[in-house]
């Protein structure tokens, strides 16, 4: 029995393995895929202007699939150095709008610019390049601690990596785990909560230091302590950032220069916080609900 159980055995490993590197290479495809979709113009060049690298969105219209419009006409501008808030309910739009400007697509009427340059006339690699992404759920690679802070930035030093892992709020958590900054995570190293890996992601960023910065918060809630550290986080790696903030609990959004009301793929409401409460309309009264909310 036991000489049949140890084949099947490393059978098994074996099998999971392929299955594996199967499943890789379906993603890989799949990423090839897009990046054909988005190819460069013939001649495109870099982007240029990027020490005012405001965005604008004129009259945008996205759909995933042809039959299913998702953004219906959108219009809005994040002058250089400011912060845009997008709330609204679950499948608005909003997170589209982030896969947008960093260009996993391209959009079937309007246009898209970066400091004026429209982003399908220039070279994907320099938009990529000047847009520092946050996303929802940080994927980690199977390496260092190090490695994915320094990841989107080749030949960063340790003491720039520490640097920004002090400002995301990483570093004391780092340092007191025995190997530190050699630290393996992922799968089959140290696991992460959300959290935290989200601050891996605003370390990586704050090293790449791009003109331009999307932050996609996550949807998942995180206890108020916990919360109010990404919020300042987030805060201090916005300043002076060109900001998209897609957000989901409107305690983040107070402080941006503008928020937009999204529903069903349009704008619905947009102003400063003071300027929607006043209104008295759709974001008063998620402003309600979600005060109640918390104090219940
Ligand atoms: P949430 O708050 O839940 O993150 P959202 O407002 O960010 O939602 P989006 O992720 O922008 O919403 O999705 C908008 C719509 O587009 C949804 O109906 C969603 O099902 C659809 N959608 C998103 N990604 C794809 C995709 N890759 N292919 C097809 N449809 C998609």
């Amino acid at each position: 029995m036991i000489q049949l159980y140890i084949p099947l055995n490393f059978l098994g490993v074996i099998y999971r393995e392929i299955k594996q590197s199967l499943t890789d290479l379906d993603k890989m495809f799949t990423l090839m895929d897009k990046e054909r979709e988005v190819a460069d113009a013939p001649g495109a060049q870099p982007l240029t202007g990027l020490e005012r690298a405001d965005v604008r969105f004129e009259n945008v219209e996205f759909a995933y699939d042809p039959a299913r419009p998702i953004l219906k006409g959108i219009s809005f501008d994040i002058p250089a150095g400011k912060t845009v808030a997008v709330v609204g309910p679950s499948g608005s739009g909003k997170s589209t709008l982030a896969r947008l400007l960093f260009r996993f697509y391209d959009i079937q009427q309007g246009r898209i610019t970066i400091a004026g340059q429209e982003i399908r006339s220039v070279t994907q690699a320099s938009v990529r390049r000047a847009i520092g992404i946050v996303p929802q759920d940080t994927v980690l690679f199977n390496d260092t601690v190090a490695y994915n802070i320094a990841y989107g930035r080749t030949g960063a030093t340790q003491a720039e990596i520490e640097a920004a892992a002090r400002a995301a709020r990483i570093h004391d958590f780092i340092a007191a785990t025995p190997k530190g900054y050699a630290t393996q995570v992922g799968e089959r190293g140290l696991k992460l909560s959300g959290g935290e890996k989200q601050r891996v992601a605003i370390a990586r960023t704050l090293l790449k230091n791009p003109p331009i910065l999307i932050f996609d918060e996550a949807t998942s809630a995180l206890d108020s302590a916990n919360e109010r550290a990404i919020q300042a986080e987030l805060h201090s790696a916005a300043q002076n950032k060109t900001t998209l903030l897609i957000a989901h609990r409107l305690s983040t959004v107070v402080e941006a220069h503008q928020i937009l009301v999204m529903d069903a793929g349009c704008i619905i409401e947009r102003g400063t916080h003071a300027e929607l409460l006043a209104r008295g309309g759709r974001y008063a009264s998620m402003w309600a609900l979600q005060q109640s909310g918390e104090v219940a």
